[in-house]
């Protein structure tokens, strides 16, 4: 029997038995593999991390696109950093009220590799007439475009290799110029438990540039070792303040089928742990 062994910590573990390798590729950014998993159901791995799994994938892709997309109320227009997956993609395209979403991803292998292996994630998200995929560089497209976006979603790997540049300060700066008045930006910031310090650094560098910078919680197994932490920035503090009973109505009018996410939980999840709670001092 082999193993997936993730790289992600040098002193700690988790592991997947690999029933089989579906397709392994150097590209020009990372080493991609994805491979039928016993538990997890398929897995998408960049460089040794885990990036997404059949199983538990729609926690995040949920949790990532539909709290920015309901807190905000009027979303038109989402512009999506990485998601070479398509997870979030399919989530942003259930609201029939966003009228385009963006993607940039640098790396097309993801993209062409998802679209093959990974269907139960992407759908038919990529075909959809309100996609507009772009291949790039994240920091480059935000610093360039003269768009302007109602809700930013950074699905970004981990600040190593080519995602490291998508936790800096100039790209969440162009981040908020991207934004309209009322924009969100929602960022994939690790486990806080195992990796607090780049979820401070990240606070530290939204902070000048957003009027309401904090985080929110969620459970997504295969992204071990604690909850993982979702960064929250909005030029409008009014969008962290909506009542219960907004939340719940725009989440039932909205019509979207969720399996993790709920009006409920909405409310809940920025309710922050005191560790965490340090960690944004
Ligand atoms: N959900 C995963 C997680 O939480 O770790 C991330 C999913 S997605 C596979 C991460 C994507 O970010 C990858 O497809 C990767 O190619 C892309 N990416 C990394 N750096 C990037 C950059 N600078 N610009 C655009 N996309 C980037």
């Amino acid at each position: 029997v082999n193993w997936f062994e993730e790289r992600l910590y040098p002193d700690v573990q988790q592991r997947h038995k690999i029933l089989k390798v579906l397709h392994e590729l150097k590209t020009d950014f990372q080493k991609l593999v994805i491979f039928e998993s016993a538990v997890f159901g398929r897995v998408l791995a960049l460089d040794d991390v885990v990036q997404t799994t059949e199983r538990d994938e729609f926690v995040y892709h949920e949790m990532l696109t539909h709290v920015p997309i309901l807190a905000h109320g009027q979303a038109r227009k989402v512009l999506i950093i990485g998601g070479g997956d398509g997870g979030i993609l399919r989530e942003v395209l259930q609201h029939k009220t966003i009228e385009k979403a963006t993607m940039v991803e640098i790396d097309p292998g993801v993209v062409e590799l998802s679209k093959k292996y990974l269907p139960t994630i992407c759908g038919k998200a990529f075909e959809d007439r309100r996609t507009d995929l772009v291949i790039g560089d994240g920091a480059r497209f935000v610093a360039e475009t003269k768009e302007r976006y109602d809700v930013v979603i950074v699905d970004s790997t981990d600040p190593a290799g080519p995602g490291e540049v998508l936790f800096g300060e100039p790209f969440y700066g162009n981040c908020r110029r991207a934004l309209t008045e009322r924009g969100i930006l929602v960022t994939q910031n690790g486990v806080p438990f195992m990796q607090g310090e780049e979820l401070t650094n990240s606070f530290r560098r939204m902070r000048p540039h957003f009027a309401d910078v904090s985080c929110y919680l969620a459970h997504v197994p295969t992204y071990a070792f604690g909850a993982m932490a979702l960064g929250w920035a909005s030029a409008d503090p009014e969008n962290r303040r909506q009542s219960r009973e907004t939340i719940a109505k725009r989440y039932q009018s909205s019509g979207i089928r969720t399996r993790y996410y709920n009006g409920n939980l909405h409310m809940g999840c920025f309710d922050l742990p005191t560790y965490v709670q340090v960690l944004l001092k």
